[in-house]
């Protein structure tokens, strides 16, 4: 269950549609839920960059616009676009300016100028090639313009890659926007093996997070009648697991540890997807870590990264739900609801694994374990794990429960 086959399997059988042995997940995602999705192709393996043209071809487009910066340019940009040259397709290719502390982000400014772009050459789709933040770009223009885009990711760094939201930063203040996913995918594994460490670790952290995501998911089902699905769930735990099984592979960036990295990340944002909502990836340690990306913006600081953060404020909120766990929830002022449920929330405590161990395998891929580690100060950490719910009122995680009960936990 937990080496990643039936994910493997999901993600061919979601290209091959449907040929051969039906794996767990596909009999519950049909051609009509795939196309409902948006998303058609998913491709992850090496050299999957040469079948790009091709599938433009096979799409009868013949005009793109490659999103990159300079980085990824010469990740994945440069090739591509001789690859696009060589099938006929006429392309321009945009990199976008990063901001003044070198960050290439997702704001005003970045979205404009690929707009712009886009209404200069007429292009007919836009290649996202790079990060979850050219994604983010590439996804809100893209759905301003009215034309699809294709995703090139060039590190196994978030899992949002497929995602219909785009996380915008407008004068300063994040919000999500309804956008749209890409309508294919083409994860190669030559250019993610590449990719560097950090951003591997990063990914790895991202997916870590999901212990407490699926943790606070379980408890706003069973205290606050939140939504829930045992398919998103399960495919979202099985990707947790075989990356946490896989720790030292994907920490060695091996071609099978960078495979089943990004086949998680891939599998979790499709869970996502066929939720409809981010419940199933994302929880107070999320919150955490939107916390802290905005103490960065605040402070005019060089943004973290998305997983970085979310790793360790993962290990961090273990830390912090297995000390309630070990009190009574009356003691923890908490609402008869909760109490009512707390042999079973006890329980689902115990199944999220100690800091000590999620700091082990974030120190097995070379990622930060605490985030003193990633040099956030230890006031602004600690306002974080009294405020952090407010970002997100609409879920009911035990973060939050706690903080309205005003429960004192000493961390
Ligand atoms: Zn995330």
């Amino acid at each position: 269950m937990t080496d990643g086959n039936s994910i493997r399997k999901m993600l061919q059988q979601w290209t091959t549609q449907g040929e051969g042995a039906a794996s767990q997940w596909m009999k519950s995602v049909d051609d009509k839920t795939r196309q409902a999705l948006s998303l058609a192709h998913i491709r992850i393996d090496k050299g999957v960059l040469s079948e790009v043209a091709p599938y433009l071809t096979d799409h009868s487009c013949h005009s793109t616009i490659i999103v990159a910066d300079s980085r990824t340019y010469e990740a994945a940009g440069l090739r591509l676009e001789k690859e696009l040259k060589a099938a006929g397709i006429r392309n321009a290719t945009v990199l976008i300016n990063p901001n003044s502390l070198g960050d290439v982000v997702a704001d005003e400014a970045s979205i404009v100028q690929l707009l712009l772009a886009i209404q200069e050459s007429g292009a007919e789709l836009v290649i996202a090639a790079g990060s979850g933040t050219l994604h983010d770009i590439s996804r809100y223009a893209a759905y301003t313009a009215g034309i699809p885009f294709l995703s090139v990711p060039t590190a196994p760094s978030v899992d949002g890659f497929t995602s219909k939201g785009a996380p915008i930063l407008i004068r300063g203040e994040k919000i999500t926007i309804q956008a749209i996913g890409p309508e294919a995918i083409f994860a190669d594994l030559d250019v993610l093996m590449k990719a560097p460490s950090a951003l591997v670790a990063a990914g790895f952290g991202d997916m870590l997070g999901k212990f407490t995501s699926l943790f606070d998911w379980r408890f706003g089902v069973l205290t606050a009648d939140e939504p829930f699905s045992k398919l998103a769930e399960d495919m979202t735990f099985e990707a947790l697991m075989s990356c946490v099984n896989a720790a030292e592979e994907i920490g060695r960036r091996s071609e099978e540890g960078i495979r089943i990295l990004t086949e998680a990340l891939i599998a979790s944002g499709i869970a996502m997807l066929l939720f409809g909502s981010s419940h199933p990836a994302s929880g107070g340690e999320h919150h955490l870590s939107h916390y802290w990306e905005m103490d960065d913006i605040r402070c005019g600081r060089r943004q973290h990264l998305h997983g970085a953060k979310v790793g360790a404020a993962c290990a961090l909120i273990s830390k912090l739900y297995h000390l309630a766990g070990e009190q009574s929830p009356e003691q923890l002022r908490l609402s008869d609801t909760i109490c009512a449920q707390w042999d079973s929330i006890r329980q689902a405590i115990q199944s999220i694994p100690r800091t000590e161990q999620l700091q082990e395998w974030l120190q097995v891929v070379g990622g930060a374990g605490t985030p003193d580690e990633l040099g956030f100060e230890a006031e602004m950490v600690e306002r974080s794990l009294k405020e952090a719910h407010l970002i997100r009122m609409s879920r009911h995680t035990l973060l939050r429960a706690l903080n309205e009960a005003g429960a004192t936990i000493d961390i």
